[in-house]
């Protein structure tokens, strides 16, 4: 099956502005694709409940705020429900497949089975051929473009939101205060990690956890090694009371003033991108 035409939409910068910054965004998407719906056992109204558990909400129009200072935007359009790109593909290597949320969910967060009886491997086969593959493809291909482009390392912040309330299948507990930071010791940009614990310090603290409560940050799969290892990510995730209430979404500037600091750590990346890449970088893209 080939994906619906608006199945993710990546927002390119104005070339003459453009930082090796790629925001990514797989969750703010609440599309459910027509020809997908039989896939779930669950009534629409529950699948509608479901979808607003899980969805993070407005972390697209955050992410487009950055779109004016230069970051390149990657926004999934469709549901999680549908399939998860932030997941591995293989369920083995997948943590959240215990909880039968894989890279394609067959239950639900709060444990009810999401999809039809006598789901199969085929089914699912299909659905990551359709959304997931492709996903990764075109962030495979973005992250080759701008490393080929610019002389600063490309850098992905992977943009999500999570509740207030733990979900049902977390199993960590302790605060959650406003932003969770993801990383790993082999992707983590250093200095945006400084940056965020100087804001935290400025505060008095309590403004970060770090890798709590989700962990990791998001490096698209099949890249080159040397390609791979050049990558830096960091996860940000803002909690809910945030962001604007889903399902109203308010103006643009409503998420810019409720996660003032994601704003101004999103200025700060761009700018410490710019800076940090040649001036001539711009004239060595063969594009
Ligand atoms: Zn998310």
């Amino acid at each position: 099956m080939a994906p619906p035409r608006a199945a993710f939409t990546i927002h390119r910068p104005d070339p003459a502005l453009a930082v090796p910054l790629i925001i990514h965004v797989p969750h703010a998407g609440d599309a459910i694709p027509a020809d997908c719906l039989a896939d779930f056992a669950l009534p629409r109204d529950d699948l509608q409940s479901v979808l607003a558990a899980l969805v993070d909400h407005d972390t697209d129009r955050l992410a487009l705020s950055a779109l004016p200072l230069g970051a390149f935007v990657i926004v999934n359009e469709v549901s999680r429900l549908v399939v998860d790109p932030e997941r591995y593909p293989d369920d083995a290597d997948e943590p959240a497949a215990v909880h039968g949320m894989g890279a394609v969910y067959v239950h639900t967060h709060d444990g009810r089975r999401l999809r039809r009886p006598g789901w199969s491997a085929v089914d699912r086969a299909a659905r990551m051929a359709a959304f997931y593959h492709p996903w990764h493809a075109a962030m495979r291909d973005l992250v080759l473009e701008l490393q080929a482009r610019f002389t600063a390392p490309v850098h992905i912040i992977d943009l999500h939101s999570f509740p207030v309330r733990p979900l049902p299948f977390e199993t960590c507990c302790g605060p959650r205060p406003p932003y969770c930071l993801g990383w790993t010791d082999a992707h983590a940009p250093r200095a945006w990690l400084d940056w965020w614990d100087a804001r935290a310090s400025a505060v008095g603290g309590g403004l970060v956890a770090h890798n709590h409560p989700f962990a990791g940050a998001f490096v698209p799969g099949g890249l080159p090694v040397g390609a791979a290892a050049a990558v830096r990510s960091l996860m940000v995730e803002v909690r809910r009371d945030l962001l604007p209430a889903w399902p109203e979404r308010g103006e643009l500037p409503a998420a810019h003033e409720r996660a003032t600091d994601v704003r101004d750590f999103l200025a700060f990346a761009c700018e410490d991108l710019r800076r940090r890449n040649s001036p001539d970088a711009n004239e060595r893209t063969s594009r």
